[in-house]
């Protein structure tokens, strides 16, 4: 059986004949899937070829307004310490980002405060100087706010639609999808280059919703696209939940870059913490991103998005996991 041909047409357009196809695809294993992700590296070679985005990570606040049950910075869970950057500290480890010389974008990550606006609205500026891409990952926010940090210079921004089940994600992130989605096009209209992408593991979730989580985001046709397993965080609701699925989580990536060929895929932490040489076999499924944390040590294990043990990724981890892959950096433009 050959695995991958034209005729398997996983495209925004064709619909019907992309459900049963990604279906087979998803649940591969074995030999077949060797044969999948040796497709998805082909792509990734065609398009984009074979170098590797760095990202700098910074997360500048772990406040936020939401109460997702499968995240311990959720605004109920009262026992976590929180925090929230300066300008001057987000600037001062920004320049540690661009002296790496090998990274090429700064990403901004925070829970959803919108507190953090008017030093974003004085930071972005600056960064700009750096003349690194600037990449955002503030949750939902009102349009116009999407669109300031557009106008001050923010190249690209995320956020995750996680499911696409519009009960589950109301059952777990407690606000309607369509409003995700909605911000999703505002991102879009603003002019960022807009990453979205899954989780794989959540409760209730099956294979037809998995299905369903891919053909969504070949729809929305973003510029990054992830799919992380799902991590089981202390103090949540959902902390007694197992891992998210290895192979589902590597196979929609390679599904994800046959789809969407040059889309940037992050090969995520999650993926090295629930298997060690996890991001290896990202980059093996078609991935060409990785992102490394310079949130200074005393921040990271507050901001727990993951868990407390979270798998922090950082630059010689990064080189060697490429460097395995036989793949190379992508270097930031001077
Ligand atoms: S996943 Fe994001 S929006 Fe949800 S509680 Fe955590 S930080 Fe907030």
């Amino acid at each position: 059986m050959k695995l991958w041909n034209e005729e398997k047409d996983i495209s925004k357009e064709n619909k019907t004949n992309s459900f049963s196809d990604i279906t087979e695809l998803l649940q591969l294993e074995g030999e077949m899937q060797q044969q999948l992700f040796e497709r998805a590296r082909e792509v990734r070679h065609l398009h984009g070829g074979d170098e590797v985005m760095l990202r700098g990570v910074i997360e500048i606040s772990n406040y936020c307004q939401k109460n997702c049950d499968y995240c311990a910075m959720r605004a109920a869970n009262q026992g976590l310490e929180r925090y929230r950057f300066s300008a001057e500290e987000i600037l001062s480890i920004a320049e540690d980002i661009k002296n790496t010389n090998t990274i090429s974008t700064i990403f901004l990550q925070s829970g959803q405060d919108p507190l953090c606006d008017s030093v974003l609205e004085e930071v972005i500026p600056e960064l700009k100087k750096l003349n690194l891409n600037i990449l955002l990952c503030l949750g939902q926010r009102p349009k116009e706010v999407y669109f300031k940090f557009a106008e001050l210079g923010a190249d690209s921004y995320i956020l995750k639609f996680e499911t696409s089940d519009p009960e589950l994600y109301k059952e777990i992130a407690y606000t309607p999808l369509e409003k995700r989605l909605q911000c999703i096009s505002w991102l879009q209209e603003a002019g960022f280059k807009v990453g979205t992408g899954n989780i794989v593991g959540l409760p209730k979730q099956t294979l037809d919703t998995l299905v369903e989580d891919i053909l969504l985001a070949i729809q929305l046709q973003p510029n990054f696209v992830s799919s992380s397993p799902f991590i089981p965080n202390q103090d949540t609701p959902l902390e007694k939940l197992p891992y998210g699925n290895l192979n589902h989580t590597l196979n929609t990536m390679a599904i994800y870059r046959l789809a969407l060929p040059s889309a940037l895929i992050p090969t995520v932490s999650a993926l090295e913490k629930i298997h060690k040489g996890g991001q290896l076999m990202g980059l093996n499924a078609g991935a060409n991103v990785l992102t490394i944390n310079f949130t200074p040590t005393r921040y990271r294990r507050k901001y727990r998005i993951y868990s407390d043990k979270r798998f922090v990724v950082s630059l010689e981890h990064a080189l060697k996991t490429i460097e395995e892959a036989g793949l190379r950096v992508r270097m930031p433009s001077q």
